[in-house]
């Protein structure tokens, strides 16, 4: 038979975070061994549940979920979406601008596809959620990772940002706050990202999908309310600040200088309808959660159990010889760094999987998040404090044997 293979579409595409290891880890749960999982932000199996009310009214709803919705998503959650980007100073933002997805994922690959021809570069973030460079890829454009400054509490370096801009640039992703270092952006850096935009007619595409998850009183800027002169396509959702990553329920909204994108909104109103619609109880669930009181403030507060569980893990983490870590401002991930002089990793898929088999502790390695060298893993810091506890002393345990080989 022939064999059948995969699109070479694929070819430059992958995604980590789902990678070998947790196949490893799958199989090592079938055979009977626990596993401590630090490598999802999945919080509601962690014991973080979505708030009762977008529980109760997502089940009201239900019996009015059957049909096709409208394939940008129904008029009362992009109402209340609208809401939403006026709160945080976004401005002339319509109905028709903003786009119902079945979790930011859907609208990041959709954006994507819409923009981009063979050879358009798109200015992506080192370290980044890998999903913006695989949709990239997918779409047949070339990603071009700008570094974010680990020194700099991992801002992004803007000489670097504007060294790599050619005449092929279409876009730059900012993804703020960010995954996977926890950084938060402040305005002067957010105003600098729009100035070269600007400068280079540049799109930004914005990732806000942690606008809310932030430590130690931060406020969060979203990157549209800085100019109008800019096309600004910002991405969020329910999946993080409102802990219903199962409910599929995000969004995408455009704003800024629409006019000239006229048959760019063409295309994404297309693949809009193309896929139909959202989920209709995932959309019910943003009106619900929206006009509610029930994010995940309580959590991240001084002394609410993600605050607690950040600087548990972070305080373990930097004991460890040889590892730091920049303490995250916001998100659900550290990003701790490796001396190499005190471990020589060459591959850190292999590091991550001898810690695995090892240590039944299972983290991502920091190549899988588009960073070069060998020596970062990104630490999901959603478990319990005592399993976080276990986790960083087996992380601990593996690291001393490790150096000593
Ligand atoms: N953007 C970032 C930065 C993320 O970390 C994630 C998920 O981890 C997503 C987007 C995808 O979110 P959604 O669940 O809405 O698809």
């Amino acid at each position: 038979m022939r064999p059948i293979l995969k699109s070479n579409k694929l070819d430059d595409v992958c995604y980590e975070i789902r990678g070998p290891a947790l196949q490893i880890a799958r199989q090592m749960e079938e055979d009977g061994h626990k596993i401590i999982k630090l490598n999802i932000g999945n919080l509601a199996v962690f014991g973080f549940d979505p708030p009762d009310e977008i529980v109760r009214d997502m089940i009201l709803n239900m019996q009015n979920s059957a049909g096709y919705t409208d394939s940008k998503g129904m008029f009362a959650p992009r109402k209340a979406i609208m809401h939403y980007t006026q709160e945080k100073n976004i401005r002339g933002v319509g109905i028709d601008d903003i786009y119902l997805g079945n979790g930011a994922s859907e609208l990041i690959v959709m954006a994507m596809q819409g923009l981009l021809n063979s050879g358009d570069e798109v200015l992506v973030p080192a370290p980044d959620y890998p999903l913006w460079t695989a949709a990239v890829s997918l779409a047949g454009g070339n990603p071009v990772h700008y570094v974010c400054d680990e020194q700099a509490g991992w801002l992004p370096d803007i000489d670097d940002m504007r060294k790599k801009i050619t005449p092929n640039t279409r876009a730059i992703v900012v993804i703020n706050p960010n995954n996977p270092t926890g950084a938060l952006y402040s305005r002067d850096v957010l105003l600098e990202i729009v100035e070269l935009a600007r400068q280079h007619q540049l799109i930004v595409y914005a990732d806000e999908i942690y606008d809310k998850t932030l430590y130690d009183g931060e406020e969060h800027v979203s990157l549209a309310s800085l100019a109008d002169d800019v096309l600004f396509v910002t991405l969020n959702g329910l999946s993080k600040n409102y802990r219903s990553c199962g409910y599929r329920a995000g969004w995408m909204v455009l704003s800024g200088e629409k006019r000239h994108a006229k048959d760019y909104i063409e295309g994404l109103n297309m693949l809009a309808s193309m896929r139909l619609c959202a989920n209709a109880p995932g959309q019910f669930a943003i009106q619900t959660a929206l006009g509610g009181h029930q994010s995940i403030a309580h959590l991240v507060a001084p002394g609410g159990r993600l605050a607690r569980q950040r600087d548990l893990a972070h305080q373990l983490l930097t004991d460890i010889p040889g590892v730091t870590c920049v303490k995250p401002k916001a998100a659900l991930y550290m990003f701790p760094r490796l001396d190499p002089k005190i471990y020589p990793i060459a591959d850190d898929q292999q590091f991550i999987c001898e810690l695995l088999s090892e240590e039944k502790v299972l983290l991502v390695q920091g190549t899988g998040f588009n960073w070069k060298t060998p020596d970062h893993f990104r630490l999901v810091f959603l478990p319990n404090s005592d399993d976080l506890t276990d986790a960083c002393g087996r992380i601990a345990r593996f690291l001393d044997g490790y150096r000593r080989r």
